[in-house]
């Protein structure tokens, strides 16, 4: 089973890098910004809530994100599963094929997230396999989100004080991430400036060596 954190700034290009590997790997995509903007179009309680801090380039809180991955895993729980085809089990995972495992993008974002996400995963008996950073600076990132403001509708990638906002909140809290992987031994560094495809042959590289020899 293959976990992979696809980490890195706004604007790093994890949206781009994950349609494609969700694609050669048969991945389940969770994306945390993906989820809340989601519970702000059904107009619920928690999107209510997340919209204000997100309007403000700032995190949403580490109880809420927790939340929502630990309700994504558990409605996905036979990702990954061996079980024969036409079993129960085998039914209930995703379009009952043979989904290959998560891809965590967007989160998490800050290292208490970090330590839910190992223990939820522990509790279903797996684990992250890798983490790849895609490294932009920040000139390059403010550029691509105001470009991306244009065409997304996204709020906040239309007001450059707010996108060094959220920089400046990745620099704090979401950069020691990168530190708990790289203590496991799981953090590999992509530079992700250049071709889009060339940076995700090099994802595919690093993705090979880090599933060699795993089960
Ligand atoms: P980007 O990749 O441009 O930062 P996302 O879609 O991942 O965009 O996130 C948009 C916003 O949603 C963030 O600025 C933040 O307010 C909130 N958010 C998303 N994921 C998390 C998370 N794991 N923890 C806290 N807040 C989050």
């Amino acid at each position: 089973m293959l976990n992979l954190v696809l980490f890195g700034p706004p604007g790093a290009g994890k949206g781009t890098q994950s349609e494609k590997l969700i694609r050669k790997y048969n991945l389940v995509h969770l994306s945390t910004g993906d989820l809340l903007r989601s519970q702000i179009v059904a107009g619920t309680e928690l999107g209510v809530q997340a919209k204000q801090l997100m309007d403000q380039g700032l995190l949403v809180s580490d109880e809420v994100v927790i939340g929502m991955i630990e309700y994504k895993l558990r409605e996905n729980q036979s990702v990954g599963a061996t079980a024969p085809a036409g079993t129960p089990e085998r039914d209930r995972s995703v379009g009952a094929t043979s989904v290959g495992g998560f891809i965590f993008d967007g989160f998490p974002r800050t290292v208490p997230q970090a330590e839910a996400l190992d223990q939820l995963l522990t509790h279903y008996n797996t684990r992250i396999s890798t983490m790849v950073a895609l490294v932009v600076d920040d000139e390059e990132l403010t550029r691509r989100l105001l470009k991306r403001g244009e065409t997304s509708g996204r709020p906040d990638d239309q007001n450059e004080d707010l996108i060094r906002r959220r920089v400046t909140e990745y620099n704090s809290k979401t950069r020691p991430v990168a530190d708990y992987y790289s203590q496991q031994g799981k953090y590999v560094a992509i530079d992700g400036i250049g071709d889009v495809e060339a940076i995700f042959e090099t994802i595919c590289g690093e993705i090979q060596k880090a599933t060699v020899g795993a089960e």
